[in-house]
């Protein structure tokens, strides 16, 4: 039987991918959602996490779309009330909040999933197993969208703690952690803030790896024209391209993968196993990458940014 889920926040990433993937799942019914702003047909709505928790005991899992500070109390609240738990991506504003809510859902013993949602993109699997075996000469990230067609109106992404540019930016280190056999750390790091923004528009980061491969990221929030979510891979033995936000990959030039958009599909997927299992799943080495590039990271000031 379908497990009940309710969905918290019904924005841009909520409407486009949460909704569709738990109507199209087996395993969840969505059972409610949680709005300050709009309801769904067809759906019991709450205003707020209290109403939702104290109305619906029969709901187990909450699937958190909001953004990163605001989500935080909301998953506080929905841990202690026993319920699993779902993060969309960063899994909070800071890392000490991560670890709160580690903590509080060992304590409760339900289960918390800080979903990456990148790293469930079709290629990501393959990318890990070619590296595998290799030796890294090189990793290049090209992260760069049109914050407008991508964030239409979010102000929340520019506030403090929204991350600005690494909000899709953290989705290229998710899934560098999840391919990249040998650990990294931020070395140095430039961010582009607007004079009118708390975050910045585009940022350059590059990182330390052990084997002395030269490792970095651009991100760009001001691409127009074609959008390009790419990371190269060199290694000594061959030249490893994942493009299309890791749904499409490349080997020396040769496409030899190349897969449907499940990303959605697959973490909804991934969290019924863990809540069946009684498991969390918490890695949060992208946001310590973002993190440190904040900590490390020289400030640029660049002309004022309006939607
Ligand atoms: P959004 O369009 O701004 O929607 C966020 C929703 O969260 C709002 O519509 C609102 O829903 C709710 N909310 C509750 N408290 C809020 C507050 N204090 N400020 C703003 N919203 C509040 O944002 P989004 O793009 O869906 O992003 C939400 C999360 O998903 C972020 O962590 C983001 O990184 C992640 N994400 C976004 C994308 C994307 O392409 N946009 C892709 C993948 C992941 P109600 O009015 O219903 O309460």
């Amino acid at each position: 039987m379908a497990e009940k889920i309710a969905l918290v926040g019904i924005g841009k990433i909520a409407r486009d991918q949460h909704i569709p993937a738990i109507h199209g799942a087996k395993e969840w019914e969505l059972a409610a959602v949680v709005s300050r702003s709009t309801a769904l047909d067809g759906v019991d709505t709450y205003p707020t996490i209290e109403a939702l928790l104290a109305a619906r005991p029969d709901i187990s899992t909450l699937s958190l779309a909001m953004p990163p500070r605001p989500r935080f109390d909301v998953a506080v609240k929905a841990l202690n009330a026993g319920r699993h738990v779902m993060l969309e991506k960063p899994p909070a504003h800071s890392l000490a909040a991560c670890l709160q809510l580690q903590r509080l859902a060992t304590e409760k013993g339900v289960g918390l999933f800080a979903s990456w949602h990148s790293r469930f993109a079709w290629c990501v699997p393959a990318a890990r197993a070619w590296l595998e075996d290799k030796t890294l000469v090189s990793l290049r990230i090209a992260w760069n969208e049109d914050v407008r067609r991508w964030h239409p109106g979010q102000h929340w992404i520019f506030e403090p703690g929204g991350m600005g540019v690494f909000d899709p930016g953290i989705n290229a280190v998710s899934i560098m952690t999840e391919i990249l056999p040998d650990p990294v750390h931020v070395k140095e790091a430039t961010l582009l803030f607007p004079k009118n923004r708390q975050a910045p528009i585009a940022a350059t980061v590059a990182f330390h790896h052990g084997g002395g491969a030269d490792v970095r990221a651009d991100f760009d929030w001001r691409q127009e024209g074609p959008q390009q979510w790419t990371i190269d891979v060199e290694t000594t033995d061959g030249h490893l391209c994942l493009t299309d936000g890791g749904s499409k990959m490349y080997v020396d030039g040769t496409l030899v993968d190349d897969g449907l958009n499940e990303e959605y599909p697959r973490l909804y997927r991934r969290l019924s196993e863990l809540v069946t299992a009684g498991r969390s799943d918490m890695d949060l080495s992208p946001l310590v990458h973002v993190v440190d590039a904040f900590a490390l990271g020289g400030r640029v000031l660049v002309e004022p940014f309006h939607f």
